[in-house]
This record gives structure tokens, C-alpha cells and sequence, in this order.
């Protein structure tokens, strides 16, 4: 079968990477979470109080950070890794993502993110989501995806999942911290949040999960039947 590359962008808080992970079990693929990069060098920054503006010092604290993931055995998650260390639930608190589309937006970050994600697509066979995946990480991608929904109902929705993790925090500041993170994150001038033009619109505000993984994966299996299909035709004229 040909093995592709699944690209998901889209607004904060839309349901990317449920949706994404979910899709790569479905197809049998890897699941990368690029959002967790861009989080994790957020907490380092923050850790080793680290000046954005300082070209020098982004540049010394990016050679010293390592992102991995791994699969929790228990609930089959994929954990996110700084140094070693697992810093999947403080990466997801609102003190980084207050900051993050601030770190996220530095070109220095943006460069050596985007490096790491593109040797994880190398064999294919992945789902990746983020801002720019189907625009700058993988313009070639064999189906883009790009997600949406009301911004009132993706505030309720990430406000539902912060509490399931015991923090309370207020509809209008989740609200607000979303606004302000698809502000900035569409209007940066490094990889700004666009849809690829070949990129299809899921707006998902009135649609259940599983209806759009369903989509997600309908449209992934086409594009792979047809892939395939065209691939046996070129090797029997070869
Ligand atoms: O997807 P998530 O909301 O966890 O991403 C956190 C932040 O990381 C985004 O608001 C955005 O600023 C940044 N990001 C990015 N490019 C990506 C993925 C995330 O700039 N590919």
C-alpha cells in the first residue's frame, strides 16, 4: 500500500490532535503532535529564563533541548518528552499556552521545529497536525486537512478538558487566550496560520467526534486506494 502524509492545521483548540491521533490508529501511522514541540520549548524557555528577543541565547537553549514521544503503555497516549523528562500535563496548563505562540512565532524555534518534523516524515506512513504543516512542513503532503469551529464552542470544549485535569479556569479567559493565540498565530510573519490553497475545510462545530474522524479517514483511504492504484499502473509499464 502507499504509505502518505496526513497534514492537519487549523485554529487552537479545534480538535486537531484528538482528531489526528485517532486518524494515524485508524490507518495504522504515526501520530505527531506539533503543538506539544512548540509547548515544550515554551516550559524550557520559561525554565531557564531564556530572552526571546536574544537571537544568542534562543540559539544556546535550542541545542540544548531534545523532544521526544513516547507511548504510555496504560492508556496507549503519546507523551511528550523534554530532555528525558515527561512534561505532558505541564505543557498543556494555561501559563504555556499564555506564552507559547510568543515563543512559537521566533524564527530561530521555528526553523530547528520545523527540521526535526520533517526527518519524522521521511518514511511517510504519518499524521502530523499544527499551524503549518500542509503549508511549509510538508507542501507536498498527499491530503491536507484543515480544521475549524466557532470559537465559543472550542472554548467550551478546552474548558471541559482542563477541568477533566482538574484545572478550573473561566470560559472568557480560555476564550480570550484562544482569540489572541489565533491572532498571533495568523499574523506572524514567520509560517503564519494559512490554509494551503489544496487544503480541504472541516469546520467541526456541529459534528461529533467520531463523524469527523470518519471524514478524516474516508478521505486519507481514497487518497491512498488511488495512490496505490496508480502506482501498480506505473510499474507495470516500467
Ligand atoms: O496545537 P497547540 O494548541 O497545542 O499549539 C500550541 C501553539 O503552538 C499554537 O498556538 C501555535 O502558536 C504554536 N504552533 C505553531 N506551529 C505548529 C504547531 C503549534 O506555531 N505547527
Amino acid at each position: 500500500m502507499y504509505r502518505i502524509i496526513v497534514a492537519i492545521d487549523g485554529f487552537s483548540s479545534c480538535g486537531k490532535s484528538t482528531t489526528a491521533r485517532k486518524v494515524a490508529e485508524n490507518l495504522g501511522y504515526a501520530y505527531v503532535d506539533t503543538g506539544a514541540m512548540y509547548r515544550a520549548v515554551t516550559l524550557y524557555f520559561l525554565g531557564h529564563h531564556v530572552t526571546p528577543t536574544n537571537p544568542k541565547e534562543v540559539s544556546a537553549a535550542l541545542a540544548g533541548i531534545s523532544i521526544t514521544f513516547r507511548r504510555n503503555p496504560h492508556n496507549q497516549a503519546n507523551e511528550t518528552f523534554l530532555n528525558g523528562l515527561n512534561v505532558e500535563s505541564e505543557i498543556r496548563k494555561m501559563h504555556i499556552s499564555e506564552q507559547v505562540s510568543q515563543v512559537s512565532a521566533i524564527p530561530e524555534v521555528r526553523k530547528a521545529m520545523v527540521a526535526q518534523q520533517q526527518l519524522m516524515g521521511r518514511a511517510k506512513g504519518l499524521v502530523m497536525d499544527g499551524r503549518d504543516i500542509g503549508s511549509v512542513v510538508f507542501p507536498k503532503a498527499e491530503l491536507k486537512v484543515f480544521m475549524t469551529a466557532d470559537p465559543l464552542i472550542r472554548a467550551q470544549r478546552r474548558q471541559a478538558e482542563l477541568l477533566a485535569k482538574g484545572e478550573m479556569v473561566e470560559l472568557q479567559e480560555i476564550l480570550e487566550n484562544l482569540q489572541k493565540r489565533d491572532l498571533l498565530d495568523t499574523t506572524r510573519t514567520e509560517s503564519p496560520l494559512v490554509r494551503a490553497e489544496d487544503a480541504i475545510l472541516l469546520d467541526n462545530s456541529f459534528l461529533t467526534f467520531g463523524e469527523q474522524v470518519d471524514l478524516v479517514t474516508g478521505w486519507a483511504d481514497t487518497r491512498i486506494a488511488r495512490l496505490s492504484r496508480l502506482e501498480e499502473i506505473h510499474r507495470k509499464n516500467l
